[in-house]
């Protein structure tokens, strides 16, 4: 008999508006043998089947949802079905690129799951034991799908100790990569460090909205804060920027930035990097009435929980102030927050208090903005409709009156 839990009564609502997610304060109780990973049924109070799903012990969320079909069966065609279904869907909506998210987590029915190309090397995270339990067949069935060279293994996110999990990276096939991997994205060729780089080594994340501020920035002075390895920037010289000054307080990842220059044949003089903390570098350039046509502020994860919230709210708020203050009368603002915590009406409050501040403080009543566009992930993060939690990149694009 498979095992199966049961949930308390009335606690089946948000799954049966299909949210995948079972929390451990809405069981009452397991029959038969679970140990991490192991599927089990999931029963409704009166006995009704709900799902099928893998258990994980030592978390909060302690059975993720992979199958409403009561005769499906978890096993490794199962797993080859879903990682197919997930590429033909980037087939369909993936153009001019090959860095693509191939798997994301619960929105490909795979939950704690996330696999990104990258030319042809993947990169997996492993974020939750129910996927850990099945890493061999999901990698035998990555490697028959995908024809791919090597897959790198890259499950040191924090989240995994929620889970109980060690951080554990590697390679899971092939060889481990000499070199950073080549990518090109729209024409702009960019190094991907898989192996030391942040999450899968590329904010895949930000495609869409590299494209457009590309498209935005002919002839423009750019200024790209929190740049990493230079995503943005080299969007925006491709874009036919006349100057990009990109701040970073990572050396590593600005010489990365830098090295992609010449590969791309931009001209080293069209492009600044400044090694040194984002909030210092705002408030000098605006000691030194430093004006920009384009700003983009992509800052790390400021709210990495709800605890986080306040402190988080006030750093956005704080950038976002300090960013809209350097910006010529005219001239865009691409802002972004990656804090789950944080949702889009809440971001946007933030952003309206900081416009608001931006024009008070400076005293100068010409300084109001409008917003032109939200801005998000591409269709290779695709959302599902009951697990908005799965939103967590909000971004939004100003404009100077
Ligand atoms: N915009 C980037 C991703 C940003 S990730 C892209 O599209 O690729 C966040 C970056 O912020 C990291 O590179 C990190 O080194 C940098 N960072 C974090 N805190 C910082 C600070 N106080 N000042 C400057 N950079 C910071």
């Amino acid at each position: 008999m498979q095992a199966s839990v049961t949930l308390k009564a009335g606690k089946e609502r948000p799954l049966l508006r299909r949210h995948p997610w079972v929390y451990s304060n809405a069981i009452d109780h397991f029959d038969g043998k679970v140990y991490p990973g192991a599927t089990v049924q999931v029963l409704a109070h009166d006995g009704s089947f709900i799902a099928k799903g893998l258990y994980s012990p030592a978390s909060q969320i302690r059975v993720r949802i992979l199958s409403w079909d009561e005769k499906k069966t978890i096993d490794h065609a199962f797993f080859k079905g879903r990682i197919a279904k997930a590429i033909s869907h980037r087939q369909q909506w993936v153009k001019n690129t090959n860095a693509i998210r191939l798997i994301f987590g619960e929105s490909d029915g795979l939950p704690g799951l996330i696999v990104d190309q990258y030319a042809d090397t993947l990169v997996c995270q492993f974020l939750f034991v129910g996927m850990e339990h099945w890493k061999e067949a999901i990698v035998q069935a990555l490697i028959k799908e995908t024809n791919c060279q090597r897959i790198v293994e890259r499950s040191d996110a924090a989240v995994r100790s929620r889970e109980g999990l060690e951080p554990h990276t590697g390679i899971l096939f092939g060889d481990q990569p000499e070199e950073p991997i080549q990518i090109n994205e729209c024409g702009v060729l960019y190094s991907v460090d898989v192996m030391h780089g942040h999450k899968t080594g590329f904010y895949i994340d930000q495609r869409d909205s590299r494209d457009l501020l590309g498209q935005m920035s002919k002839d423009k002075e750019v200024l790209n804060m929190f740049c990493y390895t230079g995503g943005f920037s080299l969007a925006a010289l491709k874009g036919g920027a006349k100057h990009v000054t990109s701040v970073d307080s990572s050396g590593e990842a600005l010489a990365m930035a830098q090295k992609q220059m010449s590969q791309n044949n931009f001209d080293a003089s069209r492009a600044t990097w400044i090694d040194s903390d984002a909030f210092n570098v705002l408030t000098q350039f605006r000691k030194e009435e430093k004006q920009f046509d384009v700003i983009v502020l992509d800052p790390p994860k400021f709210a990495p929980s709800s605890h986080h919230l306040d402190k988080a709210l006030r750093a956005y708020k704080e950038i976002n102030r300090a960013g809209m203050q350097l910006l010529k009368p005219g001239g865009l603002l691409f802002t972004f927050s990656c804090s789950g915590a944080v949702d889009a009406a809440l971001f946007e409050k933030t952003i309206a208090t900081a416009s608001a501040e931006a024009m008070t403080h400076s005293n100068d009543k010409t300084m109001d903005f409008k917003l032109i566009k939200r801005l998000s992930s591409g269709a290779d993060h695709p959302l599902l409709t009951s697990f908005p939690e799965g939103d967590y990149l909000k971004g939004l694009l100003l404009q100077r009156l």
